[in-house]
C-alpha cells in the first residue's frame, strides 16, 4: 500500500459533483478575470479569518507583495522576518525594495522567537512579517507588543495557517494585514494559483483592491501604478466551494496529527511538533525531527511511503540570498531545522491504516539502525 505524501485526487472524487458545477457556471456567466465569484469568496473568506475584508490576488506571493507595496514599504527600509520559510516571503520584501532580515525562531514552535526580534530591529525597520509555520500561529501577543513599541507593520504570513488560531482569533487577523496563498497543496486549495490578503483596515483594503487591477479606480482610470495580480473566477467560484468544507479538513488533520503523535510517543530518535497552549494547529505540514534525516526518507521511500523536507536550506543560506552576507552559523536553529526536519505524509483524508504504516516504517527503521 503506497502511502503518498499528499493526495489531491481523492480530495476531488468526494467534492467532484460540487466542484464540477462551480466551474460550469463561471463558464456559462464567462465572469473569467475577477467579478462575482471572486467577490462572494472574498467575502466568505473575510467572515472565515474574522476580518472585515479579503481581497483576492493571483498567488500568495502577489498576497504579501501587495500588502507591503500597499503599507509604503520599500527603498532603505528593513523587513524582519524567520529564515526558515517558503522562499517567496524573503522575495516579496526584496521586490517592494526592501531588505529581509532574519531573526532565529523557536526551537519547539519553528516560529519566529520573539525574544530575538527586538536586537534586530534598526532606525530603518518597518514591519515583521511572522510565518505561521506549518499551520501553527507564532507568538502574536508578543510580537504585537514588540511592533507597538518600534511603530512597525505586521503582516501575517498566513500561507500556512487557513483557519489556524492564536487564543481564539484566526491567523491572518491579529496584524494589519494577513497574507494566504491557495496553491493546490495548501489545506485551502485551488485548482490553480490564488491567493488573498486578509484586513480590516478599510483604506489598505482599497489600495490593494487597486493594486491588483493596473491602479485604476475606474476602468482606464489609474490613480497609481499598479499590476495584473487578480484572481480568476473559475478559481474564486471552487474556493467558495472548498472554503465551506474547510473547518472539516482542518478537524481531520488534526486527528491525523493526534495519531501520529500517540504512535510515535515512545520513538526516542524522534521529536514530534508540540502544539502550544495558545494554538489551534492545522498541520499543513506535520514535521518531525530526527538526526539522521536523509536516510530515514530513502529507507520509507524503498517501502513506498513518501515524505517531503520543508525546507532543505534556509533562505539566509540560498545562493539567491548571498548578498545579503549572512553565512553558516547566523541562525543555528533554523539551520538545524533544515537538517533534522522529515515532513511526513499530512492530508485530511490520509487514513488510519496509512498513518499506522508510516509509522512502523519509521520504527522498523530505527530498530535496524540504531
Ligand atoms: C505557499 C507559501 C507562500 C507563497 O504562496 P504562492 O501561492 O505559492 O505564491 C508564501 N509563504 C509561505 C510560508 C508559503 O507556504
Amino acid at each position: 500500500m503506497k502511502v503518498p505524501f499528499l493526495d489531491l485526487k481523492v480530495q476531488y472524487e468526494s467534492i467532484k459533483h460540487e466542484i464540477n458545477f462551480a466551474i460550469q457556471k463561471v463558464c456559462e456567466n464567462c465572469a473569467f478575470a475577477g467579478g462575482p465569484y471572486v467577490a462572494e469568496f472574498e467575502k466568505a473568506f473575510a467572515e472565515f479569518c474574522g476580518t472585515k475584508y479579503a481581497v483576492g490576488v493571483g498567488n500568495g506571493t502577489d498576497a504579501l507583495w501587495a500588502a507591503l507595496i500597499a503599507l509604503g514599504i520599500g527603498g532603505d527600509d528593513e523587513v524582519i522576518t524567520s529564515p526558515n520559510t517558503f522562499m517567496a516571503t524573503a522575495e516579496a520584501i526584496t521586490f517592494c525594495g526592501a531588505k529581509p532580515v532574519f531573526v532565529d525562531v523557536d526551537e519547539q514552535t519553528y516560529n519566529i522567537d520573539p525574544n530575538l526580534i527586538e536586537s534586530a530591529v534598526t532606525p530603518r525597520t518597518k514591519a515583521i512579517i511572522p510565518v505561521h509555520l506549518y499551520g501553527q500561529p507564532a507568538d502574536m501577543d508578543a510580537i504585537m507588543e514588540i511592533a507597538a513599541r518600534h511603530n512597525l507593520y505586521v503582516i501575517e504570513d498566513a500561507c500556512q495557517a487557513h483557519g489556524a488560531e492564536y487564543k481564539g482569533r484566526r491567523a491572518g487577523s491579529m496584524g494589519i494585514a494577513g497574507c494566504f496563498s491557495f496553491y493546490p497543496g495548501k489545506n485551502l486549495g485551488a485548482y490553480g494559483e490564488a491567493g488573498a490578503v486578509v484586513t480590516n483596515n478599510a483604506e489598505l483594503a482599497g489600495k490593494i483592491r487597486m493594486f491588483r487591477d493596473h491602479g485604476q479606480q475606474k476602468k482606464y482610470y489609474h490613480s497609481m501604478v499598479g499590476w495584473n495580480a487578480r484572481m480568476d473566477g473559475i478559481q474564486g467560484a471552487i474556493l467558495s466551494v472548498k472554503l465551506k468544507h474547510l473547518n472539516e479538513w482542518n478537524q481531520a488533520r488534526r486527528r491525523n496529527a493526534k495519531l501520529y503523535n500517540e504512535l510515535l510517543a515512545n520513538v526516542d530518535e524522534i521529536t514530534t511538533p508540540l502544539e502550544k497552549d495558545y494554538a489551534a494547529h492545522i498541520y499543513h505540514i506535520y514535521a518531525v525531527r530526527t538526526r539522521n534525516r536523509d536516510a530515514l526518507i530513502s529507507a520509507l521511500a524503498a517501502e513506498d511511503i513518501h515524505c517531503g523536507i520543508h525546507y532543505p536550506i534556509p533562505i539566509h543560506l540560498q545562493e539567491a540570498y548571498r548578498f545579503l552576507g549572512y553565512k553558516q552559523g547566523s541562525f543555528p536553529v533554523a539551520e538545524k531545522c533544515a537538517a533534522e526536519q522529515v515532513s511526513l505524509p499530512m492530508f485530511p483524508e490520509l487514513t488510519a491504516g496509512q498513518i499506522r504504516r508510516v509509522c512502523g516504517g519509521i520504527k522498523n527503521y530505527m530498530a535496524v539502525t540504531v
